[in-house]
């Protein structure tokens, strides 16, 4: 019997205790992720010993055979998990099994939707696997005690899940933790060993440590009697216990990939791809990359977890390891492990060492790879575009390197399809570019209505010209960094001047120069009336329906940015527009004929009408409305 001392009992932080009322209450559905949680722990801990005994052999306390043990006893009712790992201090008992220690707990418990399969999704990636006990326990004990540390700082705790735990000091002879689970009375189900053997195999064929289950042999007499006290336990281990990249390509089915993806990318559902590489030569690695099929909940976080999962010859040494891919790749999630780097590493030294961005710059080009390969599947690839599509957008300011490629792998709206689904390449535009057309042409607006409806493509759909309808409010951005894709450059038809190259012929053009010849006086009074409001005003051809459009200068910062800006609190220059006039317009025909204020009136309504199809505000609105209502009574 062991005796406990200084006991003392502690009230579980806010968000555990909602927590715990949610495991209690409303996971009816899955409640297996329980087993999977506590062996990754005891797993972890097991990675952890190993790295700590590196230069500390003695920290095994000469037992230096890892391993996990799961028990039950039907009769009691108990599961019991028990690891040769690390173990916890006091402490860190009461700062582990007590708070939840991630930032962003209070978002997640936002997010939870109160719909079991989809919140039970969230808790595995989330993290707070150790309280998912509390699933199928109504009472949970651990003992434990941390390897390298006197046999009297065992530490028991206990809870019934029901917002408060007590901790006690205790002798405990084996490092490591012992973790019994009193199972509820509806899920007497896991006190079995088919199912247990089952869901360790399950979950957990890929880890390297063996997960091991007793096996009883009954003694038995020459007529088949038990022999009373003839019974013999060996442990047997129940999963595959060697790490899955390691094993060849060959050997390994889809669903050994995906149950791997579960373990290491914390989600449930499946991946889309993986692609499994083993280095030899000038870098030695293997890399196991995967893109999921859903966003984590902290993909726009600025310290959300990103990164692989670092082994370095086998040893686990770190989660999220962010060095080894750009941020514009932070959805992809895996292993790598590489000789490459000393077992001494740690984060600060990661960002010094020179291998590091070699071996960076290999797992961005697979991961580019393996979406290339994934685009010839249109529905997965379109998956992940709706996903991630945004994310692989901040790609070409970040990586110059890889500027054309990122660029192949981009997809948009255009007036092709005229559907909000981003869902063309470049090289679908391409293949469809009229005869004589040189570049790429697109808009930029705040929303695809914005887009699609905008004047300056009137005389792109006159033409049979395709443009793309760039409506992400980070497009703009996008396409400053983009110049051009496959030696075409990208123009903005909303900037500068118009020039549809080779699709004009030369009669067009010497119309419209006739044209603009015609209107010139028109052209003054117009700039004369609208005075300093703009910096110039012309004639155009961009548009078929509508009077008027404005146009800014060709190096100008577009609107969206200057909002984007303006809302980050930076002071914007004012920019003023060109206004253009469309002289095949009735209303711009109507504007000549008249004179003095009905002439100021109208010149001004063009103007800020043109401003509003932009997607623009005006200065003074109220002027605007009382302005158009003297004109429609008139
Ligand atoms: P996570 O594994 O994401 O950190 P958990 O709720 O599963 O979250 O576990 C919380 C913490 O409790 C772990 O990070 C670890 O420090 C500690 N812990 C849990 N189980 C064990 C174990 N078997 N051995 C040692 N430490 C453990
Ligand atoms: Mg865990």
């Amino acid at each position: 019997m062991t005796t406990a001392t200084r006991e003392e009992t502690l009230g579980f932080q806010t968000e555990v205790k909602q927590l715990l009322q949610l495991m209690i209450h409303s996971l009816y559905s899955n409640r297996e992720i329980f087993l999977r949680e506590l062996i990754s722990n005891a797993a972890d801990a097991c990675d952890k010993l190993r790295y700590q005994a590196l230069d500390n052999d003695a920290i095994f306390e000469g037992d230096s055979e890892l391993r996990i043990e799961i028990e039950h006893d039907a009769e009691a009712g108990t599961v019991t998990l028990r690891d040769n790992g690390v173990g916890m201090t006091r402490d860190e008992v009461i700062e582990n099994l007590g708070t939840i220690a991630r930032s962003g707990t209070a978002e997640f418990l936002q997010q939870l939707s109160g719909e079991q399969q989809k919140d039970a999704r969230l808790i595995g990636q989330f993290g707070v696997g150790f309280y998912s006990s509390f699933i199928v326990a109504d009472e949970v004990t651990v003992r434990t005690r941390k390897a390298g540390t006197e046999q009297d700082a065992g530490v028991e705790w206990h809870s019934k899940g029901e917002g408060e735990f007590s901790v006690a000091d205790t002798e405990r002879q084996a490092h490591g933790t012992e973790i019994v689970l009193h199972l509820k009375e509806d899920a007497g189900e896991f006190a079995d060993d088919s199912r247990l053997q089952n869901l360790v195999r399950k979950y957990s064929d890929h880890i390297e440590v063996p997960v091991r289950m007793p096996k009883v042999e009954q003694a038995r007499d020459e007529e088949g009697n038990e022999i009373e006290g003839g019974e013999t336990v060996s442990w047997e281990t129940v999963n595959e216990a060697t790490a899955l990249w390691v094993r060849p390509k060959s050997e390994l089915s889809e669903d050994e990939y995906k149950a791997f993806y579960k373990h290491v990318a914390h989600d449930f559902s499946d991946p889309l791809t993986w692609s499994h590489n083993k280095v030899e030569g000038k870098l030695e690695y293997t890399s196991l990359l995967y893109v999921p099929g859903r966003a984590p909940f902290d993909l726009y976080e600025r310290d959300g977890a990103r990164g692989v999962k670092l082994y370095v010859q086998r040893v686990f040494i770190m989660d999220d390891a962010e060095q080894f891919l750009p941020l514009y790749l932070r959805f992809v999630k895996g292993v790598l492990d590489t000789r490459d780097l000393s077992l001494n590493v740690s984060r600060e030294l990661l960002q010094q060492d020179p291998q590091v961005e070699k071996i960076k710059s290999a797992l961005t080009k697979r991961s580019l790879d393996m979406l290339k390969k994934l685009a010839k599947d249109d529905e997965g690839y379109q998956t992940f575009w709706n996903t991630f599509g945004s994310v692989l957008k901040e790609g070409p300011a970040e990586d110059h390197a890889n500027r054309e490629k990122i660029a192949g792998l981009l997809r948009f709206s255009t007036t092709h399809t005229d559907s909000a689904t981003q869902d063309q390449s470049l090289a679908d535009y391409i293949g469809r570019m009229k005869e004589g057309q040189e570049k790429i042409y697109y808009i930029v607006a705040d929303g695809f209505n914005a887009t699609k409806s905008s004047p300056h493509l009137e005389i792109f759909r006159k033409k049979g010209i395709e443009v793309l309808l760039l409506h992400d409010r980070i497009d703009e951005w996008l396409m400053s960094h983009l110049t051009e894709f496959d030696g075409k450059s990208f123009v903005d038809v909303a900037k500068g001047d118009l020039d549809l190259g080779e699709v004009e012929d030369e009669d067009e053009k010497k119309a419209q120069e006739e044209t603009a010849k015609a209107k010139e006086d028109l052209v003054k009074r117009v700039k004369e009336a609208l005075g300093d409001d703009i910096q110039e005003v012309k004639v155009t051809h961009r548009l078929t329906d509508s009077p008027a459009c404005v146009v800014l200068p060709e190096h100008e910062m577009g609107y969206q940015m200057r909002r984007i800006m303006e809302a980050a609190g930076q002071p914007m220059p004012e920019v003023k527009p060109i206004l253009e006039l469309n002289p095949e317009h009735a209303l711009v025909a109507r504007l000549e004929s008249v004179e003095g204020d009905g002439f100021n009136d109208l010149s001004r309504i063009l103007l800020d009408q043109a401003i509003i199809a932009e997607g623009g505000s005006l200065d003074d609105p109220a002027a605007y409305v009382k302005r158009l209502n003297t004109l429609l009574s008139a």
